[in-house]
C-alpha cells in the first residue's frame, strides 16, 4: 500500500464503538509512512458546538493555530476527578488537534479569589495567597500525574484585577454596568441582545418577576450578575481598591478579563464542562462581547458530567473522590486517565471501580501488545505497513476527527491490537512491517499518553540480576533460584531470554 491509498481495508472487523456519528471521508494516509510528518491542518476536525447545537468544520480564525480557552480550577481544595473529566477532555483535544498538525496556544485559569477561597482562608485565619498555594501546588502535581498537557499560560486571577476593573469601567460608561445601593456593580443583561443564546434560554425566564432572594433584591432584573462584589466584614482582608470603593472581581469577570489578555479578543475554542454553560460562559460572552464589539469564541465545546449512582460528583454532594483518594486505594495515574478519556466527552461518565478495573485490563492488553510489537520490530526501520493495520491506524484520527469520537477511535485501536496479535501468533509479520506498526502506535499514543510509566530499575535489583548471571554461568542453579527469589521480594520478574536476562515489575 501507497502512502497515499484511501482505500478502506477490505475486511476490517466491524467496530461496535463506533457507531454514533456517520463516517467521515478518509483522510490521506501518512500515518504509516515510517516517518512522523504530521498530517497538514485543517483537513476535517469538526466539532459539536454549543452556540449553534450544530455538528460544524473547525475552521481556526488563522489557519494552522488554536487559540483554546478552558476554564480551570477554583483552588479551594483538591480538585475531585469530576473536575479532571473536563481537564482531560481538554487534553484530548489539544493533543489530537497536534496530532492533526495545528499549533495550540492554551490557557487555563486558577480561580483564585471568590467566595469559597475567601471563605477558607477565612476560617484557617491564613492569608488568601498562602491558603490557594497549597491547592495550586497539588493542582500541578495531579496535572502530572494525569498526563495532562501544561497549558502555555496559567494566569491566577488575583494578577488581573486591574484588567477586571478596566473592562467594568468600559461597562459603566456604556451604561451596560450599574452600581446598585450595596455599592457591587452588576451587568445589565437587558442591554446584551444575544444574552441566553449560548444556553439556548427563554430570557422571559430572567425577566424581573419582584424580589427574588435576599441578597439579589437590588438588582433590576434577576438575570443580572454581579461584575464587582463590594467588600463586606465577611471578607477580612481580602480586598481591592476599585473606583468604586473596596472589593473583589465577580467570577465570571475574571474569565473574561484573562482569556482576553492572553489570547485577544477573538477565541478559536472554549471549553468546560456543561455545568459552566450558564450563567458563567453566558456572562463571559455578554461582558466580553460588551467590552470589545467582537464574537468572544467561535466554538463553544462543553463536556458531560462524571456522575456516581446517576448524580454529578461534586464537592457540593460529598460523593466525590480526590485523585489523591483513589492512587491511595492502589490505582495509577494512567488507569485513572485511561477511565476519564475513553468515554465520549459528550455522555455522561458513571464512575465505578468497575470501569476502573476495565481500564487496567485495557492498558494490560495494550502494553502486552506493545511489547510483543517492539520484540518484533527489533529496532527495525519501519518500511509499509499492511494494509489493514495503515487503515486502522489512519481511522483512530479519523474518528477523532469526528467530535472527538474516542470509542470509535479506541475501537479501531483493539481491532489493530487483534489483527497483529493475529500475524504475529502466525509469525506472518516482519519486522520492518511491526516496525511500521510500532511508529503508528507511538502516534496514537501521542494523543493517548497512555504507555506504561518508566520505572527505573533499582540499583539493589541490578546487583541481584548481575549476581545471578554470575551464579548461572557458574551453573550453581540453587543460588541463582535464591537471587530469583530475592529479586521477586523487591517487586521484579527476571525472565531469562536469548538476548539475556529481562525485568519486569511484577
Ligand atoms: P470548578 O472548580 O467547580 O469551577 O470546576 C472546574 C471545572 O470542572 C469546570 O469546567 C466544571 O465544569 C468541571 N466539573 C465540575 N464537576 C464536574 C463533573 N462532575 N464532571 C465533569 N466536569 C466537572
Ligand atoms: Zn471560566
Amino acid at each position: 500500500m501507497t502512502n497515499c491509498d484511501h482505500r478502506r481495508p477490505k475486511h476490517t472487523l466491524a467496530n461496535p464503538h463506533a457507531t454514533r456519528h456517520s463516517p467521515t471521508p478518509p483522510l490521506p494516509c501518512t500515518v504509516l509512512s515510517g516517518t512522523t510528518t504530521p498530517l497538514s491542518p485543517n483537513m476535517g476536525v469538526r466539532f459539536f458546538n454549543t452556540y449553534t447545537r450544530k455538528l460544524e468544520d473547525f475552521k481556526p480564525i488563522q489557519p494552522g493555530s488554536v487559540k483554546l480557552y478552558t476554564c480551570g480550577p477554583t483552588v479551594y481544595n483538591f480538585a475531585h476527578i469530576g473536575n479532571f473529566r473536563a481537564y482531560v477532555f481538554e487534553d484530548l483535544l489539544q493533543r489530537h488537534l497536534e496530532a492533526r498538525g495545528f499549533s495550540v496556544r492554551r490557557v487555563m485559569n486558577l480561580t483564585d479569589v471568590d467566595d469559597k477561597t475567601i471563605r477558607g482562608c477565612r476560617n484557617l485565619g491564613v492569608r488568601l495567597a498562602d491558603f490557594t498555594q497549597k491547592y495550586k501546588d497539588a493542582f500541578f502535581a495531579d496535572l502530572t500525574t494525569l498526563r495532562i498537557k501544561r497549558a502555555d499560560h496559567f494566569p491566577a486571577a488575583t494578577d488581573y484585577v486591574p484588567r477586571m476593573i478596566e473592562m467594568i469601567r468600559v461597562l459603566e460608561q456604556r451604561e451596560i454596568a450599574y452600581q446598585a445601593e450595596d455599592k457591587s456593580l452588576y451587568f445589565r443583561i437587558s442591554k446584551f441582545p444575544g444574552y441566553g443564546k449560548l444556553a439556548h434560554l427563554n430570557l422571559d425566564e430572567l425577566r424581573p418577576s419582584g424580589r427574588i432572594a435576599s441578597d439579589e433584591y437590588e438588582k433590576e432584573n434577576v438575570g443580572d450578575f454581579a461584575l464587582w462584589k463590594a467588600w463586606d466584614e465577611a471578607d477580612g482582608d481580602v480586598k481591592w481598591d476599585s473606583p468604586w470603593g473596596p472589593g473583589r472581581p465577580g467570577w465570571h469577570i475574571e474569565c473574561s478579563a484573562m482569556a482576553t489578555a492572553l489570547l485577544g479578543d477573538e477565541l478559536d475554542i472554549h471549553c468546560g464542562g456543561v455545568d459552566n454553560i450558564f450563567p458563567h460562559h453566558e456572562a463571559e460572552i455578554a461582558q466580553s462581547e460588551s467590552v470589545t464589539g467582537k464574537r468572544f469564541a467561535r466554538t463553544w465545546l462543553h463536556c458531560a458530567h462524571l456522575m456516581v449512582e446517576g448524580e454529578k460528583m461534586a464537592k457540593s454532594a460529598g460523593n466525590f473522590f480526590t485523585l489523591r483518594d483513589l492512587l491511595d486505594k492502589g490505582w495509577s495515574g494512567r488507569e485513572i486517565r485511561y477511565a476519564l478519556l475513553t468515554v465520549n466527552y459528550r455522555l455522561p461518565l458513571n464512575f465505578t471501580f468497575d470501569g476502573l478495573a476495565g481500564a487496567r485490563a485495557a492498558l494490560q492488553r495494550i502494553d502486552e501488545w506493545a511489547a510483543r510489537l517492539a520484540a518484533q520490530a527489533a529496532q527495525q526501520p519501519p518500511a509499509t505497513a499492511p494494509e489493514n493495520a495503515a487503515a486502522l491506524i489512519a481511522g483512530f484520527f479519523t474518528h477523532l476527527d469526528d467530535d472527538l469520537n474516542i470509542s470509535g477511535a479506541m475501537g479501531q485501536l483493539f481491532d489493530l491490537i487483534r489483527e497483529t496479535n493475529r500475524a504475529l501468533d502466525s509469525t506472518t509479520l516482519p519486522p520492518a512491517a511491526a516496525a511500521a506498526i510500532l511508529a503508528g502506535w507511538q502516534r496514537i499514543n501521542s494523543v493517548l499518553a497512555i504507555e506504561p510509566e518508566a520505572v527505573p530499575v533499582p540499583a539493589e535489583v541490578l546487583a541481584f540480576v548481575e549476581q545471578r548471571q554470575a551464579a548461572r554461568a557458574a551453573k550453581d542453579w540453587a543460588g541463582s533460584d535464591r537471587l530469583r527469589d530475592e529479586i521477586a521480594k523487591l517487586g521484579w520478574t527476571v525472565k531469562d531470554t536469548k538476548d539475556g536476562p529481562k525485568l519486569t515489575r511484577a
